[in-house]
C-alpha cells in the first residue's frame, strides 16, 4: 500500500463524509423514530373481542366516548379501542368486571419513560455513532494529541486471545517436526517453571521465529504451544499491522505489547511476520512509510521487554531472508526454529494423524502413499487424505481405501483426472513414448529412481501424462552422477519422440525447463564444471519459495556459463537418446503396454523390461546401493505440459 500526501484530500472528505452521514442518521430518527416511540399505539379490536375481554376480567381502565370506546388491558402497556354499539348492559358487565372509569386514558408514557426516550436514547445513539466515526477517523489524525480530541475508540491491536481450552490443538496433532516441537517444548516449560530457569539465572531467547515453506505446519506450531502452555495466547497476522489507515499499525503494534504485558506470562504469535519484518530500504524513496513505521514500533517493543517477566513473541514466516536484519539480531528473534518440509518418517506420520479424522481402511500402507508423496507439505498430505475421503463417499463407499488415497496423491499433485478431455490417438501414442522415454532411461542408469507408476490420462492441470518415480527414502546430497542422471532422464521423453517419430513437439517444455535449472545449478551453484570449479556464480535469494538467484559474475562468464549448460544438457540429451536406440524394442514394447493400458505401474513396468535381459548395471550393484536412488529436489513427479 502508497500513501502520499495526494490522499489526504481523499481523506478529508471522507471524514466529512462519515460525520454528515451521522448527523444526517440523527435526524431521522428524531424526527421519525422517537416520536412514534412516544405515542402509545392504540390497537383496534372488535366488540366481541371486548366483550369477551370484559368477561374474563381483562380490563383495567375504560372510557366511553360517543363514538368510541377506549380502553386499556390488564398487564399490558397497549391502549385499545372499539366502536360503540346499542349494548345497555355494557356498563353493568364493565362495572362487575372490575374496569375503572375515566374521563381520559394518557396516550402520553410515563414520564421516566418520556426522559428515556426523548434524552437518554438520542445521547446513547450519538456516543454509539461518535465511536464509529471516532475509530475510523482516529488513524487518520495521527495518535497524537487528535486523538486525545476524540478522546474515545483508540487503535486496538485485535489480536485474538486464545485461551486454553480441553479440545485445543496440542503437539500431539502436530507430526513429524520433532525438531522444532523440542525447541517450542522448552518455550511452554519456561512458562510454566520460569523460577527453575531465574534459578540459574538462563534467560529464555525474547522470540523465537518459525521458518519454513509454506504449510509445513507453523501457524499449526504456534497453536499447539497456546494449546499446550497455560498462558494467554495472543495471536495476530503481520498483514492486520499493516492497515488502511497511516499509523494504525503501530499503534497497534503498542496496545498489542501493552495488552501483554498486563497478562505476562503469556505468547504473542505473529503469523506472516514479513508483512510488516520486510527489509527497509535505504534510498530513502520509499513508497512505504507506514510499514516502516510499523517495523520501528515493532523493534521498539521488543526491546522495552524484560525477558524474565515471561512474555515470549513466536513469529512465522515462509520468507526469512526478506525480514529486515534488524529484526534477527540477538535480544530479538534470537532463536530460529526450522520448520522443514516433511521426511518419509515425517509424511507416514502426518498422514497417520490426518487418517485418524476420517473412516480408514485398516490395511492401508501409509508408507506406500508417503513415498509416492515425496516433496509433500503437510497441508498438502492433509489435503491428500480429505480428497481420499471425499472420494470414497462419491464412490458411496462407508470409508477410504488405499486405492483412494493412491488416486488422491495423484489428484493433489497432477491436478483432477480428466475424464472428457481426449486425446487424439496420435496425441496419446507421442505421450505414450515420452513418458516411457522418461521412464526407460531412468530405469537403465543405475542411480535412477525406479518407476512408480506411469500414466497417459490427461490432468485438469495441463499435465498430458506424468512419471512418477519415487524415491526409497530420503537423502540430501545428490552425486555429480546422479544429477546428470537425472537430466539424462528429464531429456528422455524429447529423446524418445525424435527417435521414433523424427519429429518433436511441445510437450517437453517442463521437462526442459527443469534440465536447464539442473544444469545451471551444477555450474553456478555446485561447482561441478571443470571450467570454474569451486566457485559460485549464482546466489539464491529466497530459499524457500521457488529459489530466485542472482547471477553475480562478469558477462564473459556468463556467456560460457550458458555455453557449458547448453553443453551439458545436449551431453545427456546424446546420452538419453543413445540408450533408447539400445534399447527400442523395449521402447516399442513398453511404450504399447501404456498406450492400451493408459496407467502402468512400477511393478509392470520392471517386469517387461526384465522379461528377456537382466539390466546389467542393476544387476552388478551391490545390493542396497542401487536403493539408494536419487530423486533430486524435485517433487518426485515429472509432468509434461501443454505449451501453446
Ligand atoms: P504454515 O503456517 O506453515 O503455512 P499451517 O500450519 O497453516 O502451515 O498448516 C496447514 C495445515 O496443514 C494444518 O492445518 C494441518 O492440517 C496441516 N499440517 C501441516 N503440517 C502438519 C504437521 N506437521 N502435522 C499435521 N498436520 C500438518
Ligand atoms: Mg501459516
Ligand atoms: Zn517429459
Amino acid at each position: 500500500m502508497i500513501f502520499n500526501n495526494d490522499n489526504n484530500n481523499n481523506k478529508k472528505r471522507s471524514a466529512f463524509f462519515y460525520w454528515g452521514i451521522a448527523i444526517a442518521i440523527f435526524a431521522i430518527l428524531n424526527i421519525f423514530v422517537f416520536p412514534s416511540l412516544l405515542q402509545r399505539s392504540i390497537k383496534e379490536v372488535g366488540y366481541n373481542e371486548f366483550i369477551s375481554m370484559t368477561e374474563s376480567r381483562q380490563i383495567d381502565e375504560v372510557v366511553i366516548e360517543s363514538d368510541q370506546i377506549l380502553f386499556t388491558v390488564k398487564n399490558t402497556n397497549t391502549v385499545c379501542k372499539t366502536g360503540v354499539m346499542n349494548d345497555p348492559d355494557l356498563i353493568d358487565r364493565l362495572t362487575k368486571s372490575g374496569a375503572v372509569f375515566r374521563a381520559e386514558i394518557p396516550q402520553r408514557t410515563s414520564m421516566l419513560e418520556y426522559f428515556l426516550i426523548s434524552y437518554i436514547l438520542p445521547i446513547a445513539i450519538f456516543v454509539i455513532l461518535w465511536r464509529i466515526i471516532a475509530k475510523r477517523l482516529l488513524p487518520k489524525m495521527g495518535d497524537g494529541a487528535n486523538s486525545m480530541m476524540f478522546g474515545m475508540g483508540g487503535a486496538k491491536s485485535n489480536a485474538k486471545v486464545y485461551v486454553k481450552s480441553s479440545n485445543g490443538i496440542k503437539f500431539k496433532d502436530v507430526a513429524g517436526e520433532e525438531e522444532a516441537k523440542e525447541l517450542l517444548q522448552e518455550i511452554v516449560d519456561f512458562l510454566h517453571n520460569p523460577e527453575k530457569y531465574r534459578e540459574i539465572g538462563a534467560s529464555m531467547p525474547k522470540g523465537a521465529l518459525l521458518v519454513g515453506p509454506p504449510g509445513t505446519g507453523k501457524t499449526l506450531l504456534a497453536k499447539a504451544v497456546a494449546g499446550e502452555a497455560d498462558v494467554p495466547f495472543f495471536s495476530i497476522s503481520g498483514s492486520e499491522f499493516v492497515e488502511m489507515f497511516v499509523g494504525m499499525g503501530a499503534a497497534k503494534v503498542r496496545d498489542l505489547f501493552k495488552q501483554a504485558a498486563e497478562k505476562a506470562p503469556c505468547i504473542v504469535f505473529i503469523d506472516e511476520i514479513d508483512a510488516v519484518g520486510k527489509k527497509r530500504d535505504g534510498s530513502g524513496f520509499s513508497g512505504n512509510d507506514e510499514r516502516e513505521q510499523t517495523l520501528n514500533q515493532l523493534l521498539t517493543e521488543m526491546d522495552g521487554f524484560d525477558g524474565s517477566k515471561g512474555v515470549v513473541i513466536l513469529a512465522a514466516t515462509n520468507r526469512p531472508d526478506s525480514l529486515d536484519p534488524a529484526l534477527l539480531r540477538p535480544g530479538r528473534f534470537d532463536r530460529r526454529i526450522p520448520v522443514e518440509l516433511p521426511d518419509l518418517k515425517g509424511r507416514v506420520d502426518i498422514l497417520k494423524v490426518h487418517a485418524a479424522k476420517i473412516k480408514i481402511a485398516d490395511n492401508v500402507d501409509f508408507d506406500a502413499i508417503a513415498r509416492m508423496a515425496a516433496g509433500a507439505s503437510g497441508a498438502e498430505l492433509a489435503n491428500i487424505v480429505n480428497e481420499g475421503a471425499l472420494r470414497a463417499v462419491r464412490d458411496g463407499r462407508r470409508f477410504a481405501t488405499q486405492a483412494d488415497l493412491m488416486e488422491s496423491v495423484e489428484v493433489v499433485i497432477a491436478g483432477y483426472q480428466k475424464k472428457n478431455r481426449i486425446l487424439s490417438s496420435k496425441e496419446k501414442l507421442i505421450v505414450a513414448y515420452h513418458e516411457i522415454g522418461h521412464a526407460l532411461v531412468a530405469a537403465l542408469q543405475t542411480n535412477s529412481a525406479p518407476v512408480q507408476k506411469i500414466t497417459i490420462i490427461p490432468r485438469t492441470s495441463g499435465a498430458l501424462g506424468y512419471t512418477m518415480q519415487v524415491d526409497e527414502g530420503d537423502h540430501y546430497l545428490m552425486s555429480r552422477t546422479e544429477l546428470e542422471n537425472k537430466i539424462a532422464t528429464l531429456t528422455g521423453g524429447r529423446a524418445a519422440e525424435d527417435l521414433i517419430f523424427g519429429e518433436i513437439t511441445t510437450g517437453a517444455s517442463n521437462d526442459i525447463e527443469q534440465a536447464t535449472k539442473l544444469a545451471r545449478g551444477m555450474i553456478t551453484r555446485y561447482g561441478m564444471s571443470k571450467e570454474f570449479g569451486m566457485v559460485a556464480m549464482e546466489n539464491v535469494q529466497n530459499s524457500y519459495l521457488g529459489g530466485d538467484s542472482n547471477l553475480s559474475c562478469s558477462p564473459e562468464t556468463q556467456t560460457k556459463v550458458d555455453k557449458l549448460v547448453v553443453e551439458l544438457v545436449h551431453r545427456e540429451y546424446i546420452k538419453a537418446k543413445q540408450l533408447l536406440a539400445d534399447n527400442k524394442d523395449k521402447l516399442h514394447e513398453l511404450a504399447k503396454y501404456l498406450y492400451e493400458h493408459e496407467t502402468i505401474t512400477g511393478e509392470e513396468f520392471m517386469s517387461i523390461l526384465s522379461a528377456r535381459r537382466q539390466i546389467p548395471e542393476r544387476t552388478e550393484t551391490v545390493p542396497g546401493i542401487a536403493e539408494e536412488v536419487a530423486d533430486g529436489a524435485g517433487t518426485g513427479t515429472d509432468t509434461e505440459t501443454v505449451s501453446g
